[in-house]
């Protein structure tokens, strides 16, 4: 039965394939843009587009950005012979948030998991071995601390290891099976400092 008619019920199921966005949430969004002037949805609807259009990823570091070089990897000022790796460019964010890190980033999208089929080949990996060959004196790896997280951590050391490249973990301040976006700056920064060799 269909309650709302067919554009109606065609928003709603839209929205509710959103992740986190339930079909209740979904419903109340669509009824709130409905709500909304004309205008204000043309604006929601060109950002969603426009991002989608030209947003890509960084030429270095894999960063999700509107630049062919993320402005992290354009900035002369930061460190480029210190690449930090993380998982998604949330966890980027989380650390640039801390204003302290001077280094550039390196950003995987996604973890090795052999129970989800992820494999090495699956995230940015290659990208980073091709920057490895440039000059670079240390690879802070800053992966999450869940099972995914720590495989492929392993693994990215063993693969750096013998290029002679200084490898280093985050130290576990970051609690267990915990995201980095979640983690306030004090956390990160210690996690950062308190950073072991492997
Ligand atoms: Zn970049």
């Amino acid at each position: 039965m269909d309650y709302y008619g067919s554009q109606m019920s065609k928003l709603i199921e839209q929205l509710s394939s959103l992740p986190g966005i339930g079909g209740k949430s979904a419903q109340r969004l669509a009824f709130h843009i409905i709500h909304m002037p004309k205008d204000q949805v043309e604006q929601l609807t060109s950002a969603i587009t426009d991002a989608r259009e030209n947003i890509r990823y960084c030429k270095e570091c894999c960063t999700l950005t509107d630049q062919e070089v993320c402005p992290i990897c354009a900035n002369a000022q930061r460190d480029h012979k210190t690449i930090m790796v993380v998982e998604n460019t949330r966890d980027l964010a989380a650390y640039e948030k801390t204003g302290k890190y001077e280094g550039v980033y390196h950003v995987l999208h996604g973890a090795i998991s052999p129970m989800l089929g992820i494999g090495p080949a699956d995230i940015r990996l290659k990208e980073l071995m091709q920057r490895l060959q440039g000059d670079v004196n240390e690879v802070i790896i800053a992966t999450n601390s869940s099972l995914e997280g720590e495989t492929t951590a392993m693994y990215i050391s063993k693969l750096i290891k013998p290029t002679g490249i200084k490898v280093s973990r985050i130290a576990s301040g970051v609690p267990v099976g915990g995201d980095l976006e979640y983690i306030d700056e004090v956390t990160l920064l210690r996690a950062l400092e308190g950073r072991t060799a492997l």
